[in-house]
């Protein structure tokens, strides 16, 4: 086995240990490969593994990497990164979940621009958790009147919440209570919104504990990122 084949074994083996003393009723967590800064080679080399889902952060980036890669079938692209209006059409064309989402108008530009052809784009509402003034994302006030607009959309479906919070260590564990809380208010408007995206390679195992349906890990299946030449 390489590398990424070996540590996605160790990831999917670690996420079903710490899924068992989930209630039942909970979704079983997906493990997003995050792929950013990393080689159409290393996806196929996670994708032989059988990983099938995989998250990018830059929309350039995901559109050169989904034409190199349309021969592998059942390829699922999440887009995660910040989005900005001018490229929203690369997302709407190739990913089937931006876990991103904290404008309208880029919620309406994705609706109009996902091609019809497609089955309607999942987005998940980002939530600025740690209130940092660095991070991307809304204020839980905010998550109501943005979910009632994305709703109304017929490109989109929304699908949940997704969340980056500080890594401080002293937070970090009320931030994903706090994410647990919002998606559980969220459902209670939005049935069908029941996914939440959080935990990365250092905190993923709290993340599980606090609801999480959805992990990113990166470094954990990829190793260590060099941003040198890049975007
Ligand atoms: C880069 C990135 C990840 C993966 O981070 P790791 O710490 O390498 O696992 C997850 N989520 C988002 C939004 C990212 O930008």
């Amino acid at each position: 086995m390489n590398n990424i084949a070996e540590q996605l074994a160790l990831a999917y083996q670690q996420l079903h240990k710490f899924s068992e003393s989930r209630p039942s009723e909970w979704p079983a967590p997906k493990l997003i490969a995050v792929s950013k800064t990393k080689t159409a080679a290393d996806i196929e080399a996670a994708y032989a593994a059988g990983q099938r889902r995989f998250g990018e952060n830059y929309p350039q980036e995901l559109a050169t990497k989904a034409t190199a890669l349309t021969h592998l079938g059942e390829l699922e692209w999440h887009f995660i990164g910040p989005l900005q209006s001018n490229k929203t059409k690369l997302v709407a064309e190739t990913a089937s979940w931006v876990h991103s989402l904290e404008r309208e108008k880029i919620a309406r530009r994705l609706s109009e621009q996902r091609p019809a052809h497609l089955p309607p784009l999942k987005v998940l509402l980002q939530i600025n958790i740690s209130a940092a003034a660095s991070k991307a994302g809304i204020t839980a006030e905010q998550m109501l009147p943005l979910a009632a607009v994305v709703a109304t959309l017929p490109g989109l479906t929304l699908s949940g919440l997704m969340a980056i919070p500080e890594p401080d260590p002293a937070r970090l564990e009320a931030d994903f209570a706090q994410m647990q809380q919002l998606s559980r208010l969220l459902q209670q408007h939005y049935p069908q919104a029941v996914e939440l995206s959080m935990g990365m390679s250092d905190d993923w195992p709290l993340a599980l504990r606090y609801g999480a349906t959805m992990i990113r890990l990166g470094t954990a299946i990829f190793g260590a990122r060099n941003y040198d030449k890049h975007e």
